[in-house]
């Protein structure tokens, strides 16, 4: 009786063994045995549409069919697997390609650095080498910015809940208001442009400023362009390097390669990782001005550094950007999420809503607290992969990978919308 009651609690070894710390898992209560592309399945073989991409890094889908086919072929021929920081093949052809298809068709020469695999490992390089190569302190960041669980990143990032998590104090940063942050009327970049003039302010010149153009888990706000401008002038007039994290919205998802390619400014520094894999492999990138390129030998590493399967998925990924095409799907499937989350706030006053995002990164932020949780949980029955963000998880994000079919997107978001209509039933009845 016992293990008939096991097998129907699908998720007993988790809830026995692994940490409270775990989170996907209690917003999506089963247990996947199988990806492909958008789509995910559960061991009863149900499926559901992904609107959530592991967070961005599936931009190209799970188990996409032509890197999965380099994988395959690399293992086969026993390609390095593990090579630290050493000269490989896989990375040299994957530095080529990287120069080929992304740096010099944007005219951009910067020198690449490879740290551990993961975001956060790349945000720990760029304000090191921000503060080396400064020798100031302080890093400004920016309210609801997200940057990592380490300590160094965590000191850039918002959210309140996640800086407790730390355990002691979280020192040389200031925080400043993104954009839109005090309302539409008010221009911050006034705000810090005066902090920075201003020798009464009482705050130190700083080495770096660090943002997201899109931010990814504070709420998928969207810094303009010429906010955007105005924050690459007033870092040139005060010397301070511009670090853009490009972590989540790089690699295509705003449509773009990077994500500040439309506003036309060229970062001091640049993360990227998620997607930067192409297979959902870990692999980060940090990416500088060559002038900036101070480092000593060993200086900073990592035994991760030399991921040769991601080298090879993100090689094969880059062939998606040889051309136009993916980046117009993008801005064509953004456009029509836009058109039915705009359709979705004034169908359903109820929500409150307001529209938030840009190419295949936007959300639906919700007024009415909790709500934004509930819909996402009745997706989930309704075999939608759909996750919340924001300072109080009030904002539905839609983040499907960039692959997705139009029909796919569509059915999904007619998920959300018949999942936002039950929300709205039950909420009369009460
Ligand atoms: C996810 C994310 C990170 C951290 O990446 P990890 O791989 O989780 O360490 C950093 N910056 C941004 C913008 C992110 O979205």
């Amino acid at each position: 009786m016992k293990a008939i009651a096991e097998a129907r609690t699908p998720l007993t070894v988790f809830e026995q063994m692994e940490s409270e710390v775990r989170s996907y898992c209690r917003s999506f209560p089963v247990v996947f045995t199988k990806a492909s592309g958008h789509m995910l399945w559960d061991r009863s073989g149900k499926a559901y549409i992904d609107f959530f991409a592991g967070a961005g890094a599936l931009n190209y889908g799970h188990n996409n069919p032509a890197i999965k086919k380099k994988l395959i072929e690399y293992l086969q021929q026993d390609g390095l697997t593990h090579s630290l920081d050493m000269a490989t093949e896989a990375k040299e052809v994957l530095l080529q390609t990287f120069r080929e298809t992304i740096l010099k068709p944007r005219s951009l020469s910067y020198k690449v650095m490879f740290p551990g695999p993961t975001g956060t490992n790349s945000v720990e390089a760029a304000l090191k080498l921000a503060r080396k190569a400064t020798g100031r302190e302080t890093v400004m960041s920016f309210t609801n910015g997200f940057h990592g669980m380490t300590i160094g990143s965590l000191a850039v990032t918002g959210n309140r809940m996640k800086r407790g998590g730390a355990g002691m104090p979280l020192t040389h940063t200031i925080a400043i208001p993104y954009d839109q942050y005090m309302g539409s009327e008010l221009d911050t970049t006034l705000y810090i442009e005066r902090l920075l003039e201003d020798d009464g302010s009482g705050v130190s010149l700083p080495a770096a400023m660090i943002l997201e153009t899109v931010q990814g888990e504070g709420g998928i706000n969207v810094a303009s362009i010429e906010w955007l401008q105005k924050m690459e002038a007033i870092c040139r007039k005060h010397g301070i390097l511009l670090i853009i994290d490009d972590v989540q919205a790089g690699c295509g998802r705003t449509g773009s390669f990077f994500s500040f390619e439309e506003a036309g400014i060229v970062p001091d520094i640049v993360c990227l990782s998620k997607s930067i894999g192409g297979y959902g492999l870990p692999f980060a990138l940090t990416l500088f001005k060559p002038e900036l390129d101070i480092w000593l030998p060993g200086e900073h590493n990592g035994t991760f550094r030399g991921n040769n399967l991601a080298f090879v998925a993100a090689t094969e990924s880059l062939r998606y950007w040889k051309n136009d095409q993916l980046s117009r799907s993008v801005l064509a499937k953004g456009n029509i999420v836009r058109t039915r989350l705009e359709k979705l706030k004034k169908a359903y006053p109820f929500l409150q809503g307001k529209v938030r995002g840009k190419g295949l990164m936007q959300g639906l932020a919700v007024g009415a607290e909790g709500m934004a949780e509930k819909i996402c949980a009745k997706a989930f029955e309704r075999g939608l992969i759909l996750e919340t963000s924001g300072p109080k998880s009030e904002v539905m994000k839609v983040m499907p990978p960039l692959t997705i079919t139009e029909e796919a997107l569509t059915e999904g978001l007619d998920i959300l919308e018949a999942s936002i209509q039950a929300c709205k039933e039950e909420e009369k009845e009460q």
